[in-house]
């Protein structure tokens, strides 16, 4: 349960409301960056307690939770959220888009690569340097080495740089770098221990969803990060498996519309791990903005043929620029902005 007090209500008295909760052993959180005191409700409330709240003047209005969820929830906050990466901002009445390598593949070409990203429009620089291939004989990433192409790159281009991480004994190497936004890949999404671990660095993280994953597991990956000091996450809608083998996965738009109901938080699509093919792009990219997406994020090489890892969906430089083309026109129809 989540309470909304009046607009306005003194700190002290929430937190008397609060005191009278966690003296009868129920937990609760407060909501922040809002001007209207929130407070989500963990445990059951008895009914006698119940009848209190309802009675309380201060208490405006009480709102139902999905499960245990609280602080993904949208009415823990009375405005969808804005997630900081670096001087981007991702959130409502704008459209950002991240471009970059799949694989961080050496200095020189990911100067190159950010080179182009930047040209065609993008904000955020992505490049993997830890890798989560299927094949342990496939190019694993560069390990260390590969932040540390990235985020030259990414400062030589003035851009913030998201790079997966996949193991949190490897967070103080993406601390060191100052990487500016933690990719949590498909195959980690319930890796609660890695999501346990790696919330408290104070960084934004970018939560795809899992090849398998239902919203409703996805928003409880969410909620971890955010009871464990991490409430900056950005979903990501990248392809779920299916019956479907024609494409890699199918790109699952329905999730647009729910999540606005279902959480505050910031949603972006990856259309290109969805359908696994460069030149299908671009219609899944406009279809994912002009159907309320925050954001974008794409894959982009300068030679895709000589990419290291998932060089099928790499867009060439010409690509990227036509699907930045779209994503503002797409964003103005629907009353956004491109971010600047
Ligand atoms: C990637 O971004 O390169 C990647 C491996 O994505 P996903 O976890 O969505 O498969
Ligand atoms: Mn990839």
């Amino acid at each position: 349960m989540i309470l909304h007090f009046i607009q306005g209500t003194a700190n002290d008295q929430v937190q008397a409301v609060r005191d009278r909760l966690e003296g009868e052993g129920i937990r609760t959180l407060l909501s922040t960056e809002t001007a209207r005191p929130i407070v989500g409700v963990i445990d059951k409330v008895a009914d006698g307690l119940m009848a209190e709240l309802k009675a309380d003047p201060r208490i405006e209005s009480f709102h139902a939770c999905r499960g245990d969820k609280r602080m993904v929830e949208r009415a823990f906050r009375e405005k969808p959220m804005t997630v900081k990466v670096g001087n981007v901002e991702i959130g409502p009445g704008k459209v950002v888009v991240m471009a970059g390598p799949c694989s961080v593949e050496g200095r020189e070409i990911m100067m190159d690569a950010a080179r182009l990203a930047k040209d065609a429009g993008a904000h955020v620089l992505r490049g993997g340097a830890y890798k989560p291939r299927t094949s342990p004989y496939s190019f694993q990433g560069f390990g260390v080495e590969g932040l540390d192409q990235l985020k030259s790159a990414g400062e030589h281009f003035n851009m913030p740089v998201v790079t997966e991480i996949m193991d949190a004994s490897h967070l103080p190497a993406f601390v060191d770098h100052g990487i500016d936004m933690l990719q949590i890949g498909a195959r980690n999404m319930q890796n609660f221990t890695m999501l346990k671990a790696i919330a408290g660095a104070g960084i934004p993280i970018l939560l795809k969803r899992a090849l398998s994953g239902t919203v409703d597991e996805w928003l409880y990956s969410a909620e971890y990060l955010s009871a464990f000091g991490c409430p900056q996450v950005v979903l990501c809608e990248r392809g779920i498996r299916t019956y479907e083998p024609a494409t890699r996965n199918t790109l699952d738009l329905t999730v647009l519309p729910l999540l606005r109901e279902w959480t505050h938080l910031p949603i972006i699509v990856d259309p290109a791990h969805a359908v696994g093919v460069a030149r299908y792009i671009r219609p899944l990219a406009a279809a994912s903005v002009a159907a309320g997406a925050d954001g974008l994020i794409v894959e982009s090489h300068p030679r895709p043929e000589e990419a290291r890892s998932d060089k099928d969906q790499a867009l060439l430089p010409n690509e990227l620029a036509a699907i930045i083309a779209d994503a503002r026109v797409q964003a103005a129809v629907n009353g956004r902005q491109f971010h600047a």
